[in-house]
């Protein structure tokens, strides 16, 4: 990413604590784990120069929106504002208690790919998909939609894909239409295989924002018996893919979580295309007041300004 939307990213941060827009900004900052970013509160104007942005802001910060009082800042990625718009238009959310500080976005980058390429890790901080489209994370390579549908400040990037110029497919893409041409029982046979790696830590379910699961935000979990089967285990994570339907915003935050790789995005992209295929080709988190076709939302409890 470059140095110039960090700093607008943090001249705007400053600018809403200033005029007391805002009680706290959630965004990102610089991870001792290597090829990562860490989500961080900043609540006074001297603590503005933490915030950063980089080719590896993977998590989707909105997932902490619903457990903070008072009023926010949220430094957000256009899928990310998608998933908040979902949340607002889900009541789970107040959008006049949140600030939208993004960006049009140029995407993230696989770090397997580019220490692949040789890519050392003391560029991490400059390195982007100018030099490395090749290197584009999976869910970014599909990604249709780099703009925010909704935001109080949009930064500019350096560097961005012309309309056609974007890498695609993606290995998820790919996976989606070759599942597609396979029996249901050459589908099951995959993803059984793809979920004896499964070790249901729920990183996945807890990383989504719009996965509400049992009801319980903290725990979101999904698996009905303690036996670690790769049954069970696909099982649960069809009940979390089907729960997401009509509302994932293809945000990739779940499978960048999942630390033994399992495609997540192979199950949403064929739940995503046939919504769009049934539902005059809908995608949510593009528009205020849209809801998944295939829910109604929640009222809104009453709200405390
Ligand atoms: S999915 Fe799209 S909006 Fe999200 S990080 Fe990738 S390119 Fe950016
Ligand atoms: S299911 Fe995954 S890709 Fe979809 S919104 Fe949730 S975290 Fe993002
Ligand atoms: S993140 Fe990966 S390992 Fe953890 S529960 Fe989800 S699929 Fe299983």
């Amino acid at each position: 990413m470059d140095n110039e939307l960090r700093i607008v990213l943090q001249r705007e941060s400053r600018r809403l604590l200033d005029t007391g827009q805002v009680d706290v900004i959630l965004g990102f900052a610089r991870s001792d784990v290597p090829w990562s970013m860490q989500p961080i509160f900043v609540f006074t104007r001297d603590d503005c120069v933490k915030l950063d942005i980089s080719s590896f802001c993977y998590q989707n910060l909105a997932v902490y929106l619903p457990r903070i009082q008072g009023r926010v800042g949220i430094i957000a990625k256009p899928c990310d504002v998608r998933t908040i718009v979902q949340m607002v238009n889900e009541n789970q959310v107040s959008r006049k208690k949140v600030k939208i500080l993004s960006f049009r976005c140029p995407g993230m980058l696989d770090p397997e790919k580019l220490k692949a390429k040789g890519v050392p890790e003391s560029e991490l901080a400059t390195v982007s998909s100018k030099d490395h489209p090749d290197a584009l994370t999976d869910w970014c390579k599909a990604c249709f939609h780099r703009e925010p549908p909704d935001a109080d400040f949009v930064g500019e990037p350096r560097f961005l894909f012309g309309k056609n110029e974007y890498p695609r497919p993606s290995d998820a893409t790919i996976l989606a239409d070759e599942l597609e041409k396979k029996s249901l029982k050459e589908r099951r046979d995959f993803w059984l295989e793809e979920f004896k790696r499964c070790i249901r830590c729920k990183a996945c379910m807890k990383s989504c924002p719009i996965y509400y699961g049992g009801g319980d935000p903290l725990d979101k979990t999904e698996f009905s018996t303690p036996l670690n089967t790769p049954a069970e285990n696909f099982r649960a994570h069809l009940s979390f893919v089907a729960s997401l339907a009509g509302r994932c915003t293809m945000c990739g935050a779940c499978e960048s979580a999942c630390p033994v790789d399992i495609r997540l995005m192979g199950l949403h992209i064929p739940v995503y295309r046939k919504t769009q295929k049934t539902f005059n080709g809908f995608e949510p988190g593009l528009a205020p007041e849209t809801y998944s076709p295939y829910m109604k939302p929640e009222p809104m409890p009453a709200e405390s300004e």
